[in-house]
């Protein structure tokens, strides 16, 4: 476990040292799914600071668990408005709103138990008819909305690429994602400054993804092996 988080620690800072950005800038999240809470332990030993999980239920359990570390949890999954208020009681942040009907729910939760939710806005930058994300075209009327909601805080976009085996292909739409923040940071003003994460890239392409921006990588199986 040390040795392979050693070794992507390490290519993640040669992929931000490579295009001149600070290997400070990128973060990693590891990608906890379906993996139990002993190793998941072995790798917060190991220096993991921040976990992505994806279901709720596994979530609660391994949070009941773990939660005596000093870690971020992160939800990186579709979330269901039922489970909005699971989510906000474990989560320091949540990659996947996608709907205002989402946001709302969130909010309402968040501000049931004082808290100040942090959120990332999926987005559809493939606009694949299957894929979970806001389309494009719906991206700055969401982003609007959630700016009036008191109890969230939008801090950047998360996207799902389509799946290449060749990481070279799917460098277009991490770059589109890079744009598309730049675009509603500079152009369209329409939220503060906290909109500068870009949650991209995963084992097999996460370091195209810092090389076009990437603050936060999703890795799970580089970590933990391969899922079942
Ligand atoms: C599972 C998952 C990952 C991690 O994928 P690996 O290829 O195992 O690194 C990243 N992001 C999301 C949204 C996931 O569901």
């Amino acid at each position: 476990m040390n040795q392979r988080l050693e070794e992507i620690n390490s290519r993640i800072r040669k992929a931000a040292e490579q295009c001149g950005r600070d290997p400070q800038s990128v973060r990693l999240v590891a990608v906890s799914k379906t993996v139990p809470s002993e190793r998941v332990l072995e790798a917060i030993n190991s220096g993991v600071t921040i976990l992505g999980e994806n279901y709720i239920q596994e979530a609660r359990q391994k949070f009941d668990a773990l939660n005596a570390h000093p870690i971020a949890w992160h939800f990186i999954g579709h979330l269901q408005t039922n489970k909005a208020k699971y989510a906000v009681r474990i989560f320091d942040l949540i990659h996947s709103v996608d709907s205002i009907k989402l946001a709302r729910e969130i909010n309402k939760r968040a501000a049931r138990i004082n808290k100040i939710q942090n959120i990332l806005v999926q987005v559809n930058i493939s606009q694949e008819a299957s894929k979970s994300g806001v389309h494009v075209d719906h991206i700055k009327p969401l982003i609007q909305e959630i700016s009036g909601m008191s109890n969230l805080k939008i801090k950047g976009l998360m996207t799902m690429p389509p799946f290449f085996n060749q990481p070279e292909k799917v460098r277009p739409y991490f770059g589109a994602l890079r744009n598309l923040r730049d675009e509603l940071l500079i152009r369209e003003n329409v939220i503060d400054a906290g909109l500068h994460e870009l949650s991209m890239g995963m084992t097999g392409d996460f370091e195209v993804a810092i090389q076009e921006g990437a603050t936060l990588v999703r890795i799970g199986t580089a970590i933990f092996g391969a899922r079942k």
